[in-house]
């Protein structure tokens, strides 16, 4: 078996686990930039007929497809 000291291994260690989120991190961002007008939609719920819609517009209130009710973003 190979011999190694305790701190080279906790080091490898480490640096493997880093690596690892290093490349996920790498994976999610090239990823989300297919997808960038998803971060932009707003979600609204209907306080009349309780639809929920969503917009890729940043508007703080915006009218219902369903009644045309005038409603506030839930998450923007
Ligand atoms: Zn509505």
């Amino acid at each position: 078996m190979i011999s190694m000291p305790l701190d080279v291994l906790l080091i490898f260690l480490v640096s493997i686990s880093l690596l690892v989120v290093a490349v996920l991190a790498l994976i999610y961002n090239i990823r989300s930039l297919h997808h960038p007008n998803c971060e932009k939609e707003s979600i609204y719920e209907c306080s009349e007929c309780g639809h929920v819609y969503a917009f890729a517009r940043a508007r703080p209130m915006d009218r219902c497809p369903r009644c045309g009710h005038l409603n506030d973003a839930v998450r923007t």
